[in-house]
């Protein structure tokens, strides 16, 4: 049983590390603090954990964020005897973390994407599963792990983000039960809705209106993208924060909104795409140009302009969508 191996493995590893993916949202966060706080309260040991980007700053009231390290403070020669990938798509999605993964004398990968080929040694992936925290809970529950009211926080803050608040079409009856029970341990459903969604910069929400009202349309407005430029994000964004986060969902609001992507450009020659789409299967497409994600909401970085980007993209979505 997987579990077993799971449960023998962490018990008999002193050196853990946890690690989140690029550009961490409350999914990759939440479930690698919480297993953080499931390791420390079940076996009584500290693990590392590693951000290999800026954590946005919404994120700070997640238990035990403070204790996450940048990869810049780790000694990449050091053989750790575990690494644990928490919502880690493609092991390239870990950055340089990746150099300790591959060290690693276990490894252990905790997901829910399709396009997650089971890198490591274990791989736990659940591509029903609407967060990576949803797996969690079903580990924790399978394995009669203690879960603190810490641990119920971080997963129920994954689980909220990962869906949108419930919203998405990857909720499903479990999703809410598993939700439903970190509840029971006392987590405020209505605090963590504040620090998700009603803690966003002023600049930040002037920025994204900002970049709804450039948006481009295609086919009859089936296809809405936007472009957001280095100099216009630093213009508004003095602090480095993301302030794209969100805002794919805004341009797919629209009644007539099929796929919406945003195009963020990174330096004059690497852009990264954050696509959503309403029915139709965009993990493809992604996938095609070298990214993954999911059948509704999946992202590629592109080594090339922004503009070339969007037409790289379109290029894709003609040839699998319109031909
Ligand atoms: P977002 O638009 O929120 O950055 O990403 C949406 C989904 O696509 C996430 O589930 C994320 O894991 C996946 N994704 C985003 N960018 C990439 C990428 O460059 N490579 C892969 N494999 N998946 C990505
Ligand atoms: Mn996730």
């Amino acid at each position: 049983m997987v579990t077993d191996q799971l449960n023998s493995i962490i018990k008999n590893s002193k050196n853990i590390l946890l690690v989140s993916h690029i550009n961490p949202d409350g999914d990759t966060l939440g479930s690698m603090c919480g297993m953080y706080s499931l390791i420390l309260d079940n076996y009584k040991k500290k693990c590392e954990m590693v951000a290999v980007s800026k954590i946005p700053s919404i994120y700070n009231f997640i238990p035990y964020i403070n204790e996450v390290k940048f990869i810049d403070e780790l000694d990449l020669s050091r053989e750790y005897d575990l690494v644990i990938n928490l919502d880690v798509a493609a092991i390239d999605r870990c950055a340089d973390a990746k150099i300790l993964f591959e060290k690693s004398k276990y490894t252990i990968n905790i997901d829910h994407h399709e396009t997650n080929i089971g890198y490591a040694n274990i791989n736990v992936i659940e591509p029903k599963a609407a967060a990576t925290a949803e797996v969690l809970v079903g580990l924790a529950i399978d394995l009669g792990w203690n879960i603190s009211n810490e641990t119920a926080l971080c997963l129920y803050t994954a689980i909220v983000t990962d869906t949108g608040c419930f919203k998405f079409s990857n909720t499903t009856p479990k999703t809410m039960e598993y939700a439903g029970k970190m509840l029971n341990y006392g987590v405020d459903a209505s605090e963590v809705y504040k620090n998700c969604y009603e803690s966003n910069s002023k600049n930040m929400v002037l920025f994204q209106s900002y970049c709804v009202n450039k948006a481009e349309f295609l086919h009859n407005d089936e296809i809405a993208y936007t472009i957001v430029y280095k100099k216009d994000l630093e213009k508004y964004n003095s602090n480095g924060e993301d302030f794209t986060d969100g805002l794919t969902e805004k341009l797919r609001a629209i009644v007539t909104t099929e796929i919406a992507f945003v195009v963020k450009e990174l330096s004059p020659n690497v852009s990264k795409v954050s696509m959503r789409s309403k029915s139709v299967d965009i993990a493809q497409i992604c996938s095609a140009l070298g990214g993954g994600g999911h059948k509704l909401a999946a992202g590629v970085l592109i080594k090339a302009s922004p503009k070339k980007t969007v037409e790289l993209i379109l290029e894709e979505i003609e040839k699998r969508i319109y031909d």
